[in-house]
């Protein structure tokens, strides 16, 4: 405590003893403040004044021309001030020594632009400029379908540009129809080719919609694929819907389509559509047996300009930890809940990578197909608890009206869509409605107090 109280009682000391150099002392003190407050106001103002400035948009690699170019491309601050009004614009098309000056970007066709940046304001004796790439991004839709029943299982729809692909044609083989007839609508699969089709894991509610039955024909049967992305492993060969997916898949394959396993094509990166990528990624159970069949799910993830969607079919903990290790994941806008909302996935090894700003999650909600204890069925209290720390913006397909085969839509087929790659919208084919807003949510679920509000 003594020494606490030394150097105020030495300056009290001093200062009685000595008021001529104490004066002396507090002038100083003050010299020096001053000269650092005026120092940095030269500083900012009239030697360095860009330190104050900001462009947003204008470090962005890749931005959408058409309706997000303007709104982005020009926001500007100096010193905390929109001076956007005061940005000069200047268009280029190519890069480099081969930029040829244009007027604006008005083209739809993919292209390398540069556009220079520059800015006069009064106190920036030199203008500011900076070059980006701006290219094209195609539009792009996400539907998580709903299945015609009351099972669990997913179906994920995803146009992008003009390439059709799906993941995954649960939940039962008579959903085949339901799944048929969404892909056959106006703006879907329009010319009967579905160019990706992405099989995670060999269980019933991702495979036999692919297969179908005599009365309900599957996606195989009225569809041709172009690429196939299947999981490597399994143990569960033998079941009806398998053989039937694989006899239909090898007669397509036979017809010219192509097959690649996950351990195969692990790490590659397939361009979609312009500004649009699939990227499958790695995770060790491609390669390693897992005691369970969830593990062996193929993961991928799309980036749509600067946005990303992250799809894991039903990984579990194991897998989820691997797809960490071995992958460099970025923040996502989208994540496809993790098999189906279990409290056995979705781990925060995960989800603090990604920080998802939207979860939608295909399930039946609160149905006792898989699971009997009330807070375990799916959507589980447990994976809610670790999503809402990230997002209050959790969507669900299909919502129990009787806890077991009694079915409705809760926000029924989700779409997920951004025109390119920055902003998005979700909208469910029932209502927009997050999960913590629903009456099903109030009744069965809480929010945790950690969750965001
Ligand atoms: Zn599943």
């Amino acid at each position: 405590m003594a020494k606490k109280k030394s150097t105020a009682k030495k300056v009290t000391k001093m200062a009685k003893k000595n008021p001529k150099a104490f004066v002396v002392l507090v002038l100083v003190v003050f010299l020096l403040v001053g000269l650092g407050i005026g120092g940095y106001f030269v500083y900012t103002n009239f030697i360095n004044p860009a330190r104050e400035f900001s462009l947003v948009g204008g470090n962005v690699e890749s931005i959408g021309l058409n309706t997000e170019y303007k709104e982005k491309g020009v926001k500007a601050t100096y010193k905390g001030q929109d001076v956007s009004n005061e940005v000069k614009i200047s268009y280029f098309e190519g890069t480099g020594d081969k930029k040829v000056p244009v007027d604006a970007i008005t083209t739809d066709v993919e292209k390398s632009f540069t556009v220079d940046y520059s800015i006069s304001h009064e106190k920036l004796e030199e203008s500011l400029s900076r070059t980006v790439n701006v290219v094209n991004v195609a539009p792009m839709s996400i539907n998580f379908l709903e299945l015609g029943n009351y099972n669990t299982g997913d179906c994920t729809y995803i146009k992008a540009g003009d390439v059709d692909i799906l993941i995954d044609a649960g939940s039962k083989r008579n959903s085949a129809t339901t799944i048929n007839n969404y892909l056959k609508a106006a703006g879907h699969v329009e010319d009967g080719k579905i160019e990706y089709l992405i099989v995670t894991h060999n269980h019933e509610d991702h495979v036999a919609g692919l297969a179908g039955d005599s009365s309900h024909p599957g996606v195989l049967d009225e569809f041709s694929v172009g690429t196939f992305i299947q999981f490597a492993l399994s143990t569960n060969w033998e079941k009806g819907y398998t053989k039937d997916y694989i006899t239909k898949r090898d007669a397509q394959v036979a017809a010219g389509a192509t097959l690649k396993l996950a351990n195969e094509v692990a790490g590659n990166v397939y361009d979609i559509a312009p500004g649009i990528t699939m990227k499958v990624l790695d995770q060790k159970f491609y390669r390693e047996t897992s005691t369970d069949e969830n593990n062996y799910s193929v993961c991928t993830l799309f980036t749509q300009g600067s946005n990303n969607y992250l799809f894991t079919g039903d990984l579990e903990k194991e897998g989820e930890e691997s797809l960490v290790e071995l992958n460099t994941l970025p923040h996502v806008q989208l994540m496809k809940g993790g098999h189906h909302g279990s409290k056995t996935s979705n781990n925060d090894c995960l989800l603090s990578v990604i920080q998802p700003e939207v979860v939608c999650i295909c399930c039946c909600a609160g149905n006792d197909e898989y699971k009997a204890a009330p807070e375990n069925t799916f959507p589980t209290q447990a994976a809610i608890n670790r999503i809402a720390v990230y997002t209050k913006r959790i969507y669900v397909t299909t919502v129990t009206t009787d806890g077991h085969q009694g079915f409705e839509s809760m926000n029924g087929i989700i779409t997920f869509s951004s025109v390119a790659g920055s902003e998005y919208e979700v909208h469910g084919s029932n209502n927009d409605t997050i999960l913590k807003d629903t009456e099903w949510f109030a009744a069965n679920r809480t929010w945790p107090k950690e969750g965001i509000e």
